[in-house]
């Protein structure tokens, strides 16, 4: 679609003339990547971090261009989306990520905790509004029952025996497996024998070891991350995958974990995805409490555009569904994100804690209808799907379009599902008042 001509000016062939001049304007070496990505080539990571460092509205154009161009050749228009309900169970944490809004100490007024009951109780109610899948993820609680996150999929499995729980990131399967004095593996094996479907790539951050050791040291090191998702993959668990960007990472940090997704995706073929997450600053420690240098608060637009572009540029080969996420940066700019390489519009989640504790304003639940609205008012076909991507029901144009269970509760989702605010002030699930170091269920009767 972009090519350069003898005089070293680009163009997009077969278009106007204000498009062509709009093109004329891009950088030769910007154009001599485009080309070999449109041409289906890999582009490598001194090209990405090319890309990503390119100035100027008519780079960025081409950028975005070409990622929307391959994103069609490859996936076409139709665009996915979950209906899933997110629990995370508790935000006690024994790590001090300083990037992470979340986390509280044990004896922390605001530190919460759901029983086993309560996270089952919420499943069978995600499941009878028509959620196909439970997101579990939570802090890392001090002195954790080594087994604790089998003995919660097996609850909630023997509820709800066709749900899927996609739980579980690198960092608590780690912390499982060291809990239990077993490997990896080991741990792995007993949570997919438990019933855990797949994992989500989070932990990820940046994988690069000296900007982990930066904004989050004592966290999952890179290796290990690498360890357990290539390990996974070897057992049948498939994985999501996620970069979390706009803080202290270069343009280079992005390009190279992009590289490395890729090659794991060569030799596993287990991601099911790849989710850019924007940092959110606002109530981030490391940059509210200054306790990292030269942190920058989030990404631009410019560089949340260029990012998922160029994650469709390197990745689109190899991982094909790029996950757009309204909870980081909101559904307006989620619905121009599905021009920029995006094909996924997330889940409706149902709840939220992470992002918003940390300063994200879009609220906790987005329900399908509205889902279908944004993505056919970007010119594309909605689909509701599974984790791993099959489909369950294409749809239509808006007049034949339904309500689903969920859409037709009344008044805002808060009220149904609960807040984070409320969870962390709620009197019933106060950490100290229900549970005991080391961590064990105190009977309230
Ligand atoms: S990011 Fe996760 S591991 Fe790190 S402090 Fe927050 S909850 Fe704990």
């Amino acid at each position: 679609m972009v090519s350069k001509t003898e005089s070293g000016e680009s163009k997009l062939k077969g278009l106007s003339g204000a498009v062509d001049r709009l093109l004329g304007e891009v950088d030769s070496g910007v154009a001599h990547v485009l080309d070999r990505a449109l041409a289906g080539e890999d582009i490598s990571v001194e090209e990405g971090t090319s890309l990503l460092e390119a100035q100027g509205s008519a780079n960025m154009n081409a950028i975005v261009l070409a990622a929307d161009d391959l994103r069609r050749r490859t996936v076409g228009d139709v665009v996915t989306y979950i209906i899933n309900r997110n629990i995370n169970f508790t935000n006690v944490c024994i790590k001090h990520c300083t990037f992470c809004a979340f986390s509280r100490s044990h004896r922390e007024e605001e530190a919460y905790y759901l029983p086993v009951e309560e996270i089952v109780r919420r499943a069978r109610e995600a499941w009878e509004l028509g959620a196909t899948e439970v997101c579990i993820q939570a802090g890392l609680p001090p002195k954790m029952k080594g087994d604790y996150y089998l003995e919660l999929t097996r609850a909630i499995k023997k509820e709800l025996p066709e749900i899927h729980i996609h739980g579980f990131s690198p960092e608590e399967v780690l912390y499982g497996a060291i809990r239990s004095r077993c490997t990896i593996r080991e741990y792995l094996v007993g949570l997919k024998d438990a019933g855990v479907g797949t994992l989500p790539g989070t932990s990820a951050e940046v994988l690069d070891q000296e900007v982990r050791d930066l904004i989050s040291p004592g966290r999952i090191t890179k290796d290990q991350w690498v360890e357990v998702v290539t390990t996974a993959h070897e057992l049948g668990i498939r994985t999501t995958s996620t970069i979390m960007y706009g803080h202290v990472e270069s343009a280079r940090h992005v390009a190279a974990h992009l590289g490395l997704l890729r090659d794991i995706q060569k030799q596993t073929g287990g991601f099911t995805e790849f989710v850019p997450l924007g940092f959110v600053h606002t109530e981030a420690p490391m940059y509210g409490k200054s306790l990292v240098e030269n942190v920058r608060p989030g990404a631009t637009g410019a560089e949340v555009l260029k990012t998922y572009a160029v994650s469709r540029l390197m990745l689109n080969n190899w991982i094909p569904n790029l996950q757009v996420s309204w909870v980081k940066e909101g559904p307006k700019l989620s619905q121009i994100l599905l021009n920029a390489g995006g094909n996924d519009f997330m889940g409706t989640l149902m709840n939220e804690s992470i992002s918003t504790s940390a300063g994200a304003t879009y609220g906790q639940c987005m329900k399908p209808r509205e889902m279908r609205r944004l993505i056919r008012d970007a010119g594309r076909i909605p689909a509701e799907r599974t984790t791993t991507y099959g489909i369950r029901r294409q749809f239509g144009p808006e007049e034949d379009d339904h309500h689903d269970p969920l859409d037709l509760i009344e008044g805002e989702a808060e009220e149904t599902f609960g807040s984070y605010a409320r969870l962390s002030h709620s009197p019933d699930y106060k950490f100290r008042d229900r549970y005991e170091i080391p961590l064990t269920p105190v009977s309230k009767g």
